[in-house]
């Protein structure tokens, strides 16, 4: 730095100058980046009188009391006998109920914008995610790799509102027409793929439709190695054939099998309407299908239910949630593409859509572990957020009750990620992951809906507030 004794006054003047010129900017405190969507954070927060349904599938709790500290549920019980400490924030929650913050397993940060084209959507979704009491997801498969890396880091670091992500790698897929999917034609360069995509951050994986058994089973090995969960959307292989292989998870309940596609090749996908109408057609009580389901139970083979997705394709049914926080394009372009649905009455899923939720219901009752997710892909009627509300709402006319279904979306869900220490349920000491919701969705299912607050880590989002920042935009970013 001897050269500074050089410098003239009038230039160390324009340094000063132009130093002061940027100190305020220096000086400040950043703003936090998440402020403009919180409703409720303190030291101390104490929900009273609430209707506590706590995620293990019991029934609920009248009138209890949560108070909340460091991120965590520091007192849970009844109101009478659990006063809030002295200073908190207490929030009378009389006639509303609490769920655990939702932890839905086929998640996407990306949406279909155009033919073939995913565009990616991970800044609006995350926060449409966390509007709709998603406090934990996994992206079940990407077609972009760092973006849900980025997002699940971002989002840990409290610069963007959004729910913990388990971040798979893009999908591990053979040979394929997708424009922006990798192919792999070995298990070696399958494993190159995991490991790669492990190093750069991704902390799960999911196999794609045109995988063969070698590569597949080169996935499984290294992600297992490697501590990483993998799961499937498969066709190319069977579901029979992945549990044999040591897969931990199968997407889409049933409607992806191929097993029952009577010529179906080895490590060649038959299509996935071939091996829908096999399941269209399949027998519930009948031995092939009760074998099945068998080797999935025994071999610890989860299911993610996506009814969410497959209800879009299914003729008579509803117009899904969420559609107006769309661009006016996107959601045009599903509305048509519901009205031909609605029309098709040949459509496979008039018979296969009530099929697959027997199908799902028969596996739980043998034992299977049921995870719940979305799948915001298909035609474009899959609005995150509002189709995790919609994917409980299905659950429960599946069959199961309304806080099975919750227990489905919420428990099950982190217990598949080893994470039911932390989330999953509402218990002492757990972290104060909590969608406040106007009404009783342990009564009527659709109050879930009804979202007012969602709390992640202890901090109180408001859900109004973050729909409104994306709202007629999604589908540009
Ligand atoms: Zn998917």
């Amino acid at each position: 730095m001897g050269q500074v004794g050089r410098i003239s006054r009038a230039s160390l003047l324009g340094v000063v100058l132009v130093a002061q010129a940027f100190a305020p900017v220096v000086a400040q405190q950043p703003a936090n980046p998440l402020a403009p969507y919180i409703k409720v954070q303190a030291p101390d927060v104490a929900l009273t009188h609430v209707r506590v349904i706590d995620g293990t599938g019991a029934p609920a709790r009248d009138d209890q009391t949560i108070v909340i500290r460091d991120g965590n549920i520091a007192a849970l019980g009844a109101a009478a006998g659990t006063p809030p400490p002295a200073g908190a924030t207490v929030v009378d929650l009389t006639g509303k109920s609490v769920i655990p913050g939702l932890v839905m397993m086929h998640e996407h940060l990306y949406y279909t914008t155009g033919p073939g084209v995913y565009g990616q959507l991970g800044v609006s979704f995350s926060r449409l995610y966390l509007a709709g009491g998603v406090t934990t997801m996994r992206t079940a498969g990407n077609v972009n790799g760092i973006m849900d890396i980025n997002l699940a880091r971002r989002i840990a670091g409290g610069e963007m509102p959004g729910p913990y992500i388990d971040a798979t790698a893009p999908y591990v897929n053979g040979p394929n027409t997708f424009l922006q999917m990798h192919a792999v034609e070995s298990a070696n360069q399958a494993r190159t793929h995991v490991q790669y995509w492990q190093e750069q951050g991704s902390t799960s994986v999911k196999a794609y439709m045109q995988i063969s058994r070698a590569s597949l089973k080169g996935a499984i090995d290294e992600a297992h190695k490697r501590g990483l969960k993998i799961t499937g959307h498969l066709c190319s292989v069977t579901y029979g054939e992945a549990a044999d292989l040591g897969i931990d998870n199968l997407e889409h309940g049933f409607f992806a099998a191929t097993d029952f596609v009577a010529d179906k090749q080895p490590d060649v996908c038959p299509g996935q309407g071939r091996g829908q109408q096999t399941i269209a057609a399949l027998d519930e009580e009948g031995a092939p299908f009760k074998a099945l389901v068998k080797k999935l139970v025994d071999k610890h083979v989860a299911l993610t239910s996506t009814l969410t997705v497959f209800e879009t394709f299914t003729p008579g049914r509803p117009m899904p949630p969420g559609l107006d926080v769309l661009t006016p394009q996107l959601k045009a372009n599903f509305e048509r593409a519901h009205e031909r649905a609605s029309q098709n009455q040949q459509s496979v899923y008039a018979t296969l859509f009530a099929k697959a939720m027997r199908l799902e219901r028969a596996f739980v009752k043998a034992g299977g572990v049921l995870i719940a997710g979305t799948d915001p892909t298909g035609a474009g009627g899959v609005v995150p957020g509002y189709a995790d509300q919609r994917q409980i709402e299905l659950l429960v006319e599946e069959g199961f009750t309304p806080v099975e279904a919750i227990s489905i979306a919420t428990l099950n869900g982190a217990k598949y990620l080893g994470r039911q220490g932390r989330i999953g349920s509402i218990a002492l000491g757990k972290q104060a992951d909590l969608v406040v919701i106007d009404g009783n969705p342990s009564a009527t299912i659709s109050d879930v809906r009804r979202v007012e607050t969602v709390f992640k880590n202890g901090v109180g989002f408001d859900p109004a507030k973050l729909i409104e920042s994306v709202k007629g935009q999604v589908g540009i970013w």
